[in-house]
């Protein structure tokens, strides 16, 4: 008899569940990421527990049919690639096709949806990876879905959760990511009923980074205007020198519209900061690199904050650049260095591992800590900040 045997789906759920459900703010990131996939303009999330207990996103996209509602669960069961030419641009935040299903492996899972031609709507609960019940049900155009104890059947994973205001952490962490890439859906989160973050439609980057930080945070930015477009485009602000913080915690970097760990663009921002800033201190940036797709591979982790980027040192020199044209312009810094139009087009380079990347990533980008900020109302969602600079008035949530 032979030794070697197929896993069950359902195994091979739980596996990939491993690598793509973490933590609460893991699934909110997936959940959050289809809303906007389905082209939703209201995204709610509502959580209790630190989203331990429930974890609810209600958006107000496109919606499934009951076909699709089923088939979202299963494994690589994906709308947005269909060919493996297709993952060389890809333009969604989703592609693996295989969120949904993980997520439903290791949580009670109840998926409500509409679409706009549908007469009703498709409710489809499954709990631990078994489909228990597909019904209709009443919902307005768009999709809710509702995770409920999470790792309820993986008693190991669920000990590796932190405290509820640990959870919570991420969760506004993660919520304020997508919020500010992209100012012109309305968000909303709610902790225990209780309203940690809510912004109407907003007209630019400038308009959405005042309704989450406050009019004081807006005074110390900067704009980053600069890179170049065969390589990287780097948009965005950055804090003026005077505002100071003792940890990266409020660095928020996209690539191409997603939120990315990138230790990379992380050290290219401090180096744009070399001679302003000391050693260990930290600027504030919100800082998006719009790449060619072809130049970055975003199918580098399941959990996809970590990118690759095909000439990654143009990426570096760009991002630093445009920091330093940033502090140059407000009489800061000059510019120096290499102009980022003199790159040549093609130029292929090696990259460090993923796997080196991850490794040292914990160290740039520390799990923060309740101490560092749990957000609520009462903890500004700008934590850390060391003494010296003007206060920054609590996020006007
Ligand atoms: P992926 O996003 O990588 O395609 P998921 O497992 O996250 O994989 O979702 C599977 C599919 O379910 C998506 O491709 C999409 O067609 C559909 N889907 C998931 N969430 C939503 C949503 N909120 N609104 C509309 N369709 C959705
Ligand atoms: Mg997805």
């Amino acid at each position: 008899m032979s030794k070697i045997r197929v896993l069950s789906d359902h195994v091979a759920n739980q596996i990939a569940a491993g690598e793509v459900v973490e933590r609460p703010a893991s699934v909110a990131k997936e959940l959050v990421e289809n809303a906007i996939d389905a082209g939703a303009t209201h995204v709610s999330i509502d959580v209790e527990n630190g989203g331990r207990r429930l974890l609810k996103v209600t958006d107000d996209g496109e919606g499934m049919g009951r076909d699709d509602a089923v088939l979202a669960f299963e494994r690589h069961a994906t709308s947005k690639i269909a060919r493996s030419e297709d993952l060389a641009s890809i333009s969604t935040l989703g592609f693996r096709g295989e969120a949904l299903a993980s997520i439903a492996s290791v949580a009670r899972v109840e998926l409500t949806t509409r679409t706009e031609a549908a007469p009703a709507a498709t409710r489809v609960a499954i709990e631990g990876g078994r489909m228990r019940d597909v019904k209709d049900a009443a919902h307005p155009q768009g999709t809710t879905i509702a995770v409920r104890d999470l790792f309820f059947n993986v008693p190991a994973r669920r000990k590796f959760l932190r405290s509820e205001a640990t959870e919570s952490f991420h969760l506004t962490n993660l919520v304020t990511h997508y919020a500010l890439a992209h100012p012109e859906i309305a968000f909303t989160l709610t902790n225990g009923g209780r309203e940690v973050l809510r912004t109407a439609a907003a007209q630019d980057l400038r308009e959405r980074a005042y309704q989450i930080f406050g009019a004081e945070f807006l005074d110390n930015l900067l704009e980053v205007s600069g890179g170049h477009p065969h390589v990287a485009r780097v948009s965005g602000y950055v804090s003026a020198p005077r505002d100071r913080r003792t940890s990266r915690d409020s660095q928020y970097l996209f690539v191409n519209g997603r939120f990315v760990r990138d230790r990379l663009i992380g050290r290219a921002l401090s180096e744009g900061y070399r001679a302003i800033l000391p050693h260990g201190v930290y600027p504030a940036a919100l800082l998006f690199i719009e790449t060619p797709l072809e130049e970055v591979d975003v199918n580098v982790h399941p959990a996809k904050t970590e990118v690759r980027f095909r000439r990654s040192a143009a990426v570096a020199d760009a991002v630093r650049e445009a920091v330093r044209g940033a502090l140059a312009s407000a009489g800061y810094a000059k510019p120096e260095g290499r102009d980022v139009s003199e790159i040549p087009a093609e130029q292929d380079e090696e990259e460090s591992s993923p796997a080196a990347m991850s490794a040292t990533a914990s160290e740039d980008f520390r799990s923060p800590t309740p101490e560092v900020g749990f957000i609520s109302p009462e903890r500004p969602v700008m934590p850390a900040r060391t003494p010296g600079g003007p206060p920054i008035r609590p996020a006007p949530f």
